[in-house]
C-alpha cells in the first residue's frame, strides 16, 4: 500500500508505508516523543528546506544581495569557532527551494543545494590549509565541494566504490572546483574496507560519510519489495560501517582527526558503530562535540546526547536540516 505525502507538488510524492512502519517501529522507541515531529516533517516535502552554499570558485555576489533581500540569513553566525570565513551558506526560515543549476560546459557552478546539516560533519573536520584529507565514501561529492570551500587542501583523495556513483562524483567536481586545485585532488574507486592498507598513516584528516539508511530518500522508495529487501539487509550496515572505520583509522596519522557521518535516526548505524570502534580500537579517542548542540541550537535541533559523544541532527520545526549524525575521534598512536 502507497500512501499520499502531503506534497504541494503536482506530482507529489508517494510514501512507502514498509518503511514508515518500521521507522515508527525503531523510532518511537529510540526518539520518544520527538518521533511524531521528526516524522511528520521526513514525510511532508512541503516542509522540507534547502541551504545554499555559495561556489568560492565562482563567487555569485548578485545571487548573495538577493538572498538578503529574500530574508535568508548565513549559517553558524559567529557560533562555531572553527567555522571559516571561506565558507558561506545561506539559509532561509520558510521552505524555500531554488532551482538547480545546469552543467554548462567551462562554466563553474555558482550554488550548491544541500541539507544544511551535511555540513557539520565537513566542520568537525577542521580543515586547514596544506593538509592532506581522504574523504572515503565520496559520491555524489556534496562534502567534497563544501570541504574545498573551507581550504586549500596539500592533497585530496576522494574515494568511491560504485561505479556509477564515481562518474558523478567526477561530474560534480568538475562543475565545482576549478583546474589547478582538481590536479591536487586524487579519485579512486576502491573498497574503502582496502583504503587503510593501501595509504597508512597518509592522511592528517579523514571524513567516512557512511553508507547508511538513508532516512529520508527510503520513506519514498518506489518500489516496495526493494524497500522491505533494504529494511532486511540494515542489519548489516553497522558491520561494514565499523569496517570502514577501521580501515579510515589505519589511514589516518598519529595525531589526526577523523569525522564519522550518517543520514540516519538509527541508534545501530551510529552510536552503537562508534562505541564498538572505540571498545575495539585502542589507538583511537572520542573528541567531545555535544557543546556544538548549544552553540548550533538556533539552526539546527538535536537529539539528546546522553553517553555518546557524538551529535545527531532531528528535523524540527522551522529548522528541518538533519537526520544527520556526526562524532568526531581523534588517533592517539
Ligand atoms: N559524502 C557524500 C556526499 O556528501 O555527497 C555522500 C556519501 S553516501 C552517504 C555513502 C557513499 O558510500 C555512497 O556513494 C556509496 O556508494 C559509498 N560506498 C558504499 N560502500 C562503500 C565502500 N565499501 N567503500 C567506499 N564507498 C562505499
Amino acid at each position: 500500500t502507497r500512501l499520499k505525502a502531503k506534497s504541494e507538488g503536482k506530482l507529489a510524492k508517494q510514501i512507502c508505508k514498509v518503511v514508515l512502519d518500521h521507522f515508527d517501529k525503531q523510532y518511537s522507541k529510540e526518539l520518544g516523543e520527538s518521533w511524531n515531529t521528526v516524522r511528520n516533517i521526513l514525510i511532508t516535502p512541503s516542509l522540507w528546506q534547502y541551504a545554499i552554499l555559495l561556489n568560492r570558485f565562482n563567487y555569485p555576489f548578485e545571487l548573495e544581495k538577493d538572498l538578503h533581500l529574500k530574508g535568508y540569513h548565513p549559517l553558524f553566525q559567529g557560533s562555531l569557532s572553527y567555522y571559516p570565513n571561506s565558507m558561506k551558506c545561506y539559509l532561509s526560515q520558510t521552505p524555500s527551494r531554488m532551482p538547480s543549476e545546469k552543467h554548462q560546459v567551462g562554466n563553474l557552478k555558482k550554488y550548491f543545494l544541500l541539507n544544511a546539516a551535511s555540513l557539520l560533519p565537513v566542520l568537525a573536520l577542521e580543515f586547514h590549509d596544506g593538509e592532506k584529507v581522504l574523504d572515503l565514501c565520496a559520491a555524489p561529492g556534496g562534502k567534497s565541494v563544501a570541504l574545498l570551500q573551507c581550504a586549500y587542501p596539500g592533497y585530496l583523495h576522494c574515494n568511491e566504490y560504485d561505479s556509477l556513483r564515481l562518474r558523478w562524483l567526477k561530474e560534480t567536481l568538475e562543475s565545482f572546483i576549478p583546474h589547478p586545485l582538481i590536479n591536487v585532488i586524487k579519485v579512486s574507486g576502491l573498497d574503502g574496507r582496502e583504503m587503510g592498507d593501501a595509504q597508512p598513516e597518509r592522511f592528517d584528516k579523514v571524513l567516512v560519510d557512511a553508507p547508511c539508511s538513508n532516512d529520508r530518500s527510503w520513506l519514498f522508495s518506489s518500489d516496495s519489495h526493494k524497500a522491505a529487501w533494504r529494511i532486511h539487509q540494515r542489519k548489516n550496515l553497522p558491520v561494514l560501517q565499523v569496517e570502514l572505520l577501521k580501515s579510515a583509522i589505519k589511514a589516518l596519522r598519529p595525531g589526526g582527526l577523523l569525522v564519522y557521518s550518517t543520514c540516519t535516526l538509527s541508534k545501530a548505524e551510529n552510536q552503537d558503530v562508534i562505541s564498538e570502534v572505540l571498545n575495539s580500537c585502542s589507538n583511537i579517542v572520542p573528541v567531545d562535540i555535544t557543546g556544538v548542540a548549544r552553540t548550533c541550537s538556533k539552526d539546527f535541533t538535536f537529539a539528546p546526547t546522553g553517553q555518546d559523544c557524538g551529535l545527531l541532527v532531528i528535523p524540527g520545526e522551522g529548522k528541518a536540516w538533519g537526520p544527520m549524525y556526526v562524532a568526531k575521534l581523534k588517533k592517539i598512536m
